[in-house]
């Protein structure tokens, strides 16, 4: 299926693109505005973005909402992690503020909600989770966000203590929260061809 991708991040879309085959993903038309994410859930952020790309464009969309959220600050900053530390904020602003407010070895969790919408109107949400522990310091180049400080429990092929942006792109993929949801919804769509 060719999807358009509901999200002005390239981050995401590098990430999505690999994930999401054999679908092809196309990039959102500029002049489609995409809602404000105000949900009190993952799942809700994502639908109101699938819902709005797909009813703009007439064909099929799917979204990606996602964040982080730490144990020690009672599960924030949750849906607002790209806010954070501000309305505007940077990543690197974002991630500076997590490392301030929570302790190195605080477990964390990545959280994903990807949403397709149909012109049909069928409607698929699923969810991937990650979890980890805060790291003392950034480390590594690799991946976006929070992932030089998110040390995950689960190592896959990559090495036990690194962070997310020290491992390869195919390693975050096996274990990642998006990898997870983006596997669910491949699955999805297989069960309910077959
Ligand atoms: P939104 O889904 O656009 O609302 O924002 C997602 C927020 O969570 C941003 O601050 C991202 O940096 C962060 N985030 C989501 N997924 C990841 C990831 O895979 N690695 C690091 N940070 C992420």
């Amino acid at each position: 299926m060719r999807l358009i991708l509901a999200t002005r991040n390239a981050h995401k879309v590098r990430e999505l693109e690999p994930l999401l085959a054999p679908h092809t993903l196309e990039p959102l038309p500029d002049e489609v505005v995409l809602p404000p994410e105000t949900g009190e859930t993952f799942a809700e952020n994502a639908l109101g973005k699938a819902r709005a790309a797909a009813a703009a464009t007439g064909r099929p969309a799917v979204a990606d909402d996602s964040g982080i959220a730490a144990e020690a600050l009672g599960g924030a900053p949750g849906v607002r992690s790209a806010r954070y530390a501000g309305e505007d904020a940077t990543d690197e602003e974002n991630l500076a503020k997590l490392l301030r407010e929570a302790p190195a070895g605080s477990g964390l969790a990545y959280v994903c909600a990807l949403a397709l919408v149909e012109p049909d109107g069928t409607e698929t949400v699923v969810e991937g989770r990650c979890e980890g522990t805060l790291a003392d310091r950034p480390r590594g180049t690799g991946g976006f966000g929070y992932d030089p400080a998110f040390v995950p429990t689960e190592h896959g092929s990559g090495g036990i203590g690194l962070t997310m942006a020290e491992l390869a792109p195919h390693q975050k993929d096996a274990i990642s929260h998006r990898g997870r949801a983006a596997r669910a919804l491949l699955d999805r769509l297989v069960s309910r061809a077959g």
